[in-house]
């Protein structure tokens, strides 16, 4: 079968893949939300004569289907993974079809259709609109390594050291102040140059995993003169959501001279409701932001932004354009100088689908649902002798443990055994958490699909797992 075959038959094609969409959506209720697991892959042969859109795309359904996750639906509680809303899945598919490359302006109404979807974001979370200019990235891992570039290159900058010129090794000194970082933020200072071991540990208040000011404050005082200040405050960590007081630690940095960067990857939608806002106070006065899209803005993957007050140090750092990128602009950016990747997908299309389909409206009223299930969860978890939270539930992330049977010394393992079996039984799927020193489970509401009855069930198949590890454990034990 020939592609223009198949180009003639476009429509055909994709009314399969609408069908298969409906019923993979369809089915989302019913079929387990973790796939089976499947060990090893298949092996085949690289086919030498293809077989056509529609038989290739029968053959991947009835090999895979099957096994898919179920992420996208509302009992998939793991990680911070969010759903997809129906207009970001139309404009996802719109981005595919329509194959436009927003690295450069000037041959494609893309590029404008992206800064707008940015300065909607900026306006959904009550940013400066002048003050920040940003990009789309793949994800908050690619935000903190295009906003950890900027950084870096503002502390060679106050040095008068072009680091992206000449390297870091004649550079000025570079440290990096956080008390919660994000795995991801450890990885792009890794990946940047300047290495783990330039994150210096600021001590946190408590027992929370909220930044401590005072102790950030007398670590900039006693850092040497000559050394460049990088602080990675964090908007809502991954196991407790705890926002650092942003007010505090941005008066700091600017009293020190110190960058500013907020991780608020899905934390920094709290400001998008009236009651949460004030839980990123201050934010104004960071340097450059991170935050995602394919979480909380439930839009499909890949999708995650960045802003920041000197989008020009990132164009800078990435160098002057060669002649045959060099396209008449109209004013418009170039991204390819904005982001680490050159050729970039139309990630613009869904979030500007899903922020025309709904509005803020819809954004908050996904973020109000899903923090008041996190909190009804932690309620009965709190009040079920079977259960206990590791830490106060305050968005839209429950962390907890399973209590287990007497005879049992290992709770830790325990709750290993108690994940397995509630993830094994399809109804609800958890990731593993830690806190305070006890291993547990991590559960997070971040799906515009989830609903009251989810909770329900979710709560009953936690139940089952815990009558069925404690059946298992008192066995092993
Ligand atoms: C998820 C997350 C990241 C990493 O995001 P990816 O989109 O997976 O790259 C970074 N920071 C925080 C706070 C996160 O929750």
């Amino acid at each position: 079968m020939s592609m223009r075959d198949d180009y003639q038959n476009l429509s055909d094609l994709l009314q399969d893949v609408v069908s298969a969409t409906e019923a993979f959506h369809g089915a989302l209720p019913e079929r387990p939300v973790a796939a089976r697991k499947r060990t090893g892959g298949p092996s085949t042969d690289l086919p030498g004569h293809g077989i056509g859109g529609k038989a290739a795309l029968r053959e991947f359904l009835d090999q895979f289907g099957g096994d898919l996750s179920g992420s996208v639906g509302s009992r998939y509680f793991g990680f911070v993974t969010g759903g997809a809303t129906p207009a970001s899945i139309a404009g996802d598919w719109l981005a595919g079809a329509v194959d436009q490359n927003v690295a450069s302006p000037g041959d494609s109404v893309a590029v404008a259709i992206t800064v707008q979807a940015l300065n909607w974001l900026k306006q959904l979370f009550n940013l400066p609109e002048a003050s920040y200019d940003g990009a789309f990235t793949t994800g908050a891992t690619g935000a903190n390594f295009a906003c950890l570039l900027a950084a870096r290159e503002w502390a060679g900058e106050k040095a008068g050291y072009d680091i992206a010129r000449k390297g870091l090794a004649g550079g000025p000194p570079i440290a990096i102040y956080s008390a919660c970082p994000h795995a991801s933020f450890v990885k792009v200072a890794r990946f940047s140059g300047l290495g783990e071991d330039s994150i210096h540990a600021i001590a946190r208040i408590g027992n929370t995993e909220e930044m401590d000011p005072n102790a950030l404050e007398a670590a900039l005082a006693s850092a040497p003169a000559d050394q460049q200040k990088i602080v990675c405050a964090s908007a809502g960590t991954v196991t407790t959501t705890a926002f650092d007081d942003l007010v505090s630690i941005g008066s700091i940095c600017r009293r020190y001279g110190a960058w500013l960067h907020v991780d608020g990857a899905f934390g920094l939608f709290a400001r998008t409701v009236p009651e949460l806002a004030g839980r990123t106070s201050g934010i104004e006065m960071a340097d450059s932001i991170t935050v995602d899209g394919h979480k909380w803005l439930n839009v499909p993957y890949d999708s995650g932004f960045y802003f920041t007050r000197r989008v020009d140090l990132i164009e800078r750092a990435a160098g002057g354009l060669p002649a045959y990128l060099d396209v008449e602009s109209d004013g418009l950016p170039h991204y390819i100088n904005r982001v680490l990747e050159g050729s970039q997908r139309f990630r613009a299309l869904p979030v500007w689908m899903t922020l025309c389909a709904y509005g803020a409206d819809g954004v908050r009223e996904t973020v109000r649902a899903n923090v008041d299930q996190a909190a009804k969860l932690a309620a009965f978890l709190r009040d079920s002798p079977q259960f206990e939270l590791l830490s106060p539930t305050t968005l839209n992330v429950v962390c907890f443990r399973g209590l287990p049977p007497d005879g049992v010394e290992n709770a830790d393992a325990w709750n290993k055994l108690l994940l397995a079996e509630l993830n094994a039984g399809g109804t609800a799927f958890m990731t593993p958490g830690a806190y305070g020193g006890k291993g547990g489970i991590r559960a997070a509401f971040s799906n515009w699909q989830t609903r009251d009855e989810d909770l329900d069930q979710t709560i009953v198949a936690l139940q089952t797992a815990h009558e069925a590890a404690t059946r298992k454990g008192s066995l092993a034990a």
